[in-house]
């Protein structure tokens, strides 16, 4: 599968613990991230990831077209709902893709959690 990793400034660390926690899962996988989370997993865990801009510069919107050309199977995007984002529009749009083309789209981690489960 092709998997996108997406997390807010106040979620990096939980998605930086996720990513550890399904390491196993995750490295059998072609994986993608925002520049900031694909960087700071990449750090922190062995994985490899290809990272795109960071979010507000770009990257949910680099996620959005590769969900459109159908080249992404599941995103995790671990939101932080209590935060305004510059960049809200490219995010309800990447939702919004995901809904289009029926992309499995975990927003927490017990979310995420259950699509790891589920895909093994
Ligand atoms: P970042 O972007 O991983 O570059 O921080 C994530 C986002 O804010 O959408």
């Amino acid at each position: 599968m092709r998997i996108a990793l997406i997390a807010h400034d106040k979620k990096k660390k939980d998605i930086i613990a996720f990513a550890r926690e399904y390491q196993e899962f995750l490295k059998q996988h072609t994986l993608y991230a925002t520049g900031t989370t694909g960087r700071m997993i990449m750090e922190q865990t062995g994985l490899n990831i290809n990272c795109f801009k960071s979010g507000p510069l770009g990257g949910d919107q680099e996620i959005g077209a590769k969900v459109a050309k159908e080249e992404i199977d599941m995103v995790i995007f671990f939101r932080d709902p209590l935060s305004a984002q510059p960049h809200e529009p490219d995010i309800n749009a990447l939702f919004r893709l995901c809904d289009v083309y029926e992309v499995p789209l975990a927003t927490n981690k017990n979310t995420a959690a259950m699509l790891m489960k589920g895909s093994i």
